[in-house]
């Protein structure tokens, strides 16, 4: 059963609180504090099936080759797969340059803005989509990765399984209950930036995390036991 009245959202309590921990923990990393959609997707679509350490240098590179969208689309696939190489999951590169070109033909080379545009690009599915609109609109969509399902799922003490089908709807509808309307971009960041460093997936240490006081997995001893999967 949960109890969303009685957690602490009013006033944007808990989201400040996140985003102050967020201000102060963030690691430094290359596509963050950008507003750039096109940089923010290079970076998320490498770090679809690839950990932050080993895709850095990757996105560097590729960056550093191909610093607009106009230069992937008028490059070759040959070399944009050549700037993958080792990376692995290489639909990804060819959807990039595919993508790149459909940017340049069907909006005039400026990366779109409204989440049903970025819907129709190739490659870009409803999480990717919503983390660009977020972090270079700004726009009000909750972001919801692996992080953000546990960090939800033990605040709430959520026991369905998060990769089953209610169990993914009620915590985007808490992910999106949480969002706050003033700059839901940062707030999204440091939920997923929370997850990664603080709530991580084994033994976390509950003892400085400055929401200890309002986590029903710590208050039920669950933490090891939440987030349940199938
Ligand atoms: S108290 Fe522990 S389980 Fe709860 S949010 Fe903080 S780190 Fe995660």
């Amino acid at each position: 059963m949960l109890e969303f009245s009685k957690f602490p959202y009013k006033n944007d309590f808990f989201q400040k609180i996140l985003v102050k921990w967020y201000e102060q923990n963030k690691r430094d990393l290359p596509w963050r504090d950008i507003t750039d959609p096109y940089k923010i997707w290079i970076s998320e679509i490498i770090l679809q099936q690839t950990r932050v350490n080993q895709g850095l240098n990757y996105y560097l590179r590729f960056i550093n080759r191909f610093p607009t969208v106009e230069i992937l689309a008028n490059a070759s696939e040959d070399e944009v797969l050549k700037y993958w190489q080792g990376l692995g999951y290489y639909s990804r590169a060819r959807n990039l340059h595919k993508t790149a070109h459909q940017i340049r033909t069907d909006f005039q080379g400026v990366f779109p803005s409204d989440f049903s545009k970025l819907l129709q690009l190739s490659g870009i599915g409803e999480y990717t989509a919503a983390a660009i609109a977020s972090f270079a609109f700004n726009q009000f969509h909750a972001v919801v990765d692996g992080n953000v399902y546990r960090v939800i799922s033990r605040l709430f003490g959520i026991d369905t399984p998060i990769d089953s089908g209610i169990g993914k709807k009620q915590i985007a509808l808490l992910a999106k209950q949480l969002l706050p309307e003033i700059d839901p971009g940062i707030y999204n960041q440091a939920i997923m930036e929370f997850g990664a460093l603080q709530c991580v997936p084994v033994s976390p240490d509950c003892m400085v995390c400055p929401l200890q006081p309002y986590c029903k997995a710590y208050a039920s001893d669950l933490v090891n036991i939440l987030p349940i999967k199938n």
